[in-house]
């Protein structure tokens, strides 16, 4: 658990790909930036007695949106995501989960690792409200204004929490290129596109990424 903007937030990790949910939680209410595969997840927004959960979508890839469907049977869901992003989280080849447990298998070294990798059925999600950039979701005392980046995916998104604190998805990673060669990437919009708005950002931003280690623009950022 950090703190930011006044708040906690609790981060949840998948045991493959090292891929990051952040959560924020307020009296019974509980946003989540993007919804990971984690049993920890679950049993935590349990005790919490959580009842109602936000889910803010980086992108549509399938190891962001895997909690959403059991998190479903639980909670009162609202699932957001750019507008782009209806159509690929609801689609397994576009989510890429059709494709979830060849990437996960070449992921891991040894044979017993590989053994012990839950199977990924292919799947879809629905959304329920979708987001376009520039445009502000206001949640609790929380402001989290959005930016239309595409390259890692054509739906991707930022997440600029109260101008200090950024949710970066799969496009800005520490220390590491994003990667643009996903069906649905596109290396010429995040030059044209995503890039500068990168570059625009002040050195103070904390960002935390849709995998690893959260880290400053000032750290360094590989474009
Ligand atoms: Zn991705």
């Amino acid at each position: 658990m950090i703190k930011a903007a006044g708040n906690s937030i609790y981060i949840f990790k998948t045991k493959v790909i090292d891929a990051n949910t952040y959560c924020f939680i307020q009296g019974n209410d509980a946003l989540l930036v993007d919804a990971v595969q984690s049993d920890e997840l679950q049993d935590f927004l349990l005790n919490r007695e959580i009842d109602r959960i936000v889910i803010l979508l980086t992108h549509g890839h399938y190891d962001h949106i895997m909690s959403v469907p059991s998190l479903k049977n639980l909670f009162d869901i609202v699932v957001i995501c750019s507008d782009s992003g209806k159509d690929i989280i609801g689609n397994p080849k576009k989510n890429l989960s059709v494709v979830a447990n060849h990437i996960n298998f070449f992921r891991k070294n040894s044979k017993q690792e590989k053994e012990e990798l839950d199977k990924i059925v292919p799947f879809g999600i629905t959304c329920d409200l979708t987001l376009n950039d520039g445009e502000v979701y206001r949640w609790k005392n929380l402001e989290f204004k959005i930016f239309y980046t595409p390259g890692h995916s054509v739906d991707s998104v930022f997440y600029m929490l109260n101008d200090n604190y950024l949710f970066s998805g799969d496009t800005l990673l520490k220390g590491k290129k994003p990667i643009l060669r996903f069906p649905g990437g596109c290396t010429q919009d995040y030059i044209r596109y995503t890039k500068p708005i990168i570059q625009s950002l002040s050195h103070t931003v904390e960002v935390f990424p849709g995998h690893g280690e959260r880290f400053m623009i000032s750290e360094g950022t590989v474009l």
